[in-house]
């Protein structure tokens, strides 16, 4: 600092030096007896002045020069460089030019900070908002103001909204459901210390029955940040559990039937009512008639639940259809022929193999002609025939009959548990679980497909198709 007054004191100086020297010059000239026009002395003299300061400003820019390279190099001190009089100014701006890089470089690196957050929270947001998005519960936010914030596609469904319209809007405007909206502001009431609040409601807008559960978020001061209510739709629960029930009373009852006619044919014989030898035959036919078919009721229960639950073993080989079905028919053989039913077969003459389990794939072809023959009077006749499509590559069996036929308003029940045509309850005994049965076997096991064609007393076709698998080496060789 010192410095740059002594350099400024010797300019002025300097220029004070050349100003006096020049005026002494010229006043002394004129004493001397040389004549002198004032006026071209004190131009002479100015002009001195600003050859002086002319020169002065060369001297300058060059050491100015100097010193932008040198300020140019980020690395300078600024010490040692330019003339000595401007040394202490180079290096106070050099200093300043450090800590402003310094400060410059700080500020960075927390931009840099605030940008990788900003980046960590948006993606976090996002991940938040499609876990909530795929979530099978309906969720939904509110801020303290108790405006939506999020709103996700189950809860859209749940409240009949439009998610898109409904964020940002007071939940009075949005939710419709006074319950669901008196839920969520006494949970903001209650303030995030409070366990979560939990009712049931039977919401208006689809009189479906649900459970809600709501609780604050807070942030780590513990100042309420949103609302997070879940609801959790019970319609489906409630009508599994109907069905349970509907299922344990059906299976009771079927359960029931031969269980009361094997007792009532029991105790006859225990009291001697059976007189003769060929009555007590008779009641030991019926007896194990009955027997069998709850044996087959019970079979075709745990062969159900055990597909429904995933469980069944599945011995997956290469089956050819073709010989299933004959082996199905000899079985099925006897029942018809004590009816007079003809059983006929057509095999196109294609591929016929599929990947399956030769068992189950055996009685469904059992269970659909042996339904022929039950359903189909004496002197009917019953077709199987097995083809294959080689566009959807599947292998497709039919078994036609010229029984009785099914209406179309029983055709859309035959495949549940249980369903039995009123009518022809008396025309032949049966468990119901046959079809359903035959169904899992074909839609679950094989991923293929059952239907039915029929006419109220012209007949029925009943169908599947599966998949041709390929021949496994094992049962290839
Ligand atoms: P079921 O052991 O009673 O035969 P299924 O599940 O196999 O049980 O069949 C369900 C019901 O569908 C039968 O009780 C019968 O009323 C009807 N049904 C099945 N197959 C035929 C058919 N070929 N013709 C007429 N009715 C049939």
């Amino acid at each position: 600092m010192q410095t740059v007054i002594r350099s400024i004191l010797g300019g002025a100086l300097l220029g004070v030096l050349t100003l006096g020297v020049g005026l002494a010059a010229m006043f002394g000239w004129e004493q001397a007896g040389f004549a002198l026009d004032p006026w071209v002395a004190l131009a002479g003299t100015v002009g001195g002045v600003c050859l002086m300061g002319t020169l002065a400003g060369l001297t300058m820019a060059r050491a100015l020069r100097g010193v932008k390279a040198e300020l140019a190099d980020d690395s300078t001190t600024g010490r040692g460089v330019g003339p000595r009089w401007i040394r202490p100014v180079l290096a106070a701006i050099a200093e300043h030019q450090v800590r402003h890089q310094q400060a410059q470089a700080a500020w960075r690196t927390r931009q840099r900070d605030l940008e990788i957050r900003a980046h960590v929270a948006e993606s976090g947001r996002l991940q938040a908002e499609a876990v909530l998005e795929v979530m099978d519960e309906a969720v939904l936010v509110c801020n303290t103001l108790l405006e939506v914030v999020h709103v996700n596609h189950a809860a859209a469904c749940l409240l009949g909204l439009d998610a898109s319209t409904a964020v940002g809007r007071p939940i009075s405007d949005v939710v419709a459901d006074a319950g669901l909206r008196r839920i969520v502001s006494s949970t903001l009431e209650a303030g995030p210390d409070t366990d979560p609040a939990r009712g049931e409601l039977t919401l208006s807008a689809g009189a479906a029955a649900c459970e809600v559960v709501s609780a604050c978020a807070a942030d780590r001061a513990g100042r309420t940040t949103a609302v997070v209510t879940v609801l959790h739709d019970l319609t489906r629960e409630q009508e599994i559990s109907q069905m349970k029930s509907e299922f344990v009373s059906k299976a009771s009852h079927e359960l029931r039937t031969p269980l009361s006619s094997m007792r009532a044919y029991v105790e006859m014989l225990v009291d001697g009512e059976a007189s003769d030898e060929a009555a007590r035959q008779e009641f030991y036919g019926i007896i194990q008639s009955e027997t069998e078919r709850l044996s087959r009721l019970v079979d075709n229960m745990l062969n159900i639940s055990r597909i429904e639950a995933g469980i069944i073993e599945v011995d997956r080989v290469a089956v050819d259809v073709e010989e299933l079905v004959d082996r199905a028919v000899q079985t099925i053989e006897p029942q018809a022929r004590a009816k007079q039913i003809d059983v006929h077969t057509e095999v196109a003459p294609v591929g016929t193999v599929v990947q399956g389990d030769a068992d189950m794939l055996q009685q469904v072809v059992i269970n659909l002609l042996s339904n022929a023959v039950k359903y189909t009077p004496e002197g009917g006749r019953v077709t199987v025939a097995v083809d294959s499509d080689t566009l959807t590559r599947s292998v497709h069996v039919a078994v036609s009959d010229t029984g009785l036929g099914i209406s179309a308003r029983d055709a859309d029940h035959v495949f549940e548990k249980f369903f039995r045509v009123e009518n022809y309850k008396r025309v032949a005994k049966g468990t119901g679980l046959g079809l359903n049965l035959c169904r899992h076997i074909i839609e679950t096991v094989h991923r293929g497909q059952i239907g039915l064609e029929s006419t109220l007393g012209m007949g029925s076709r009943f169908w599947f198709s599966i998949p041709m698998g390929r021949v496994p080496a094992r049962a290839a060789a």
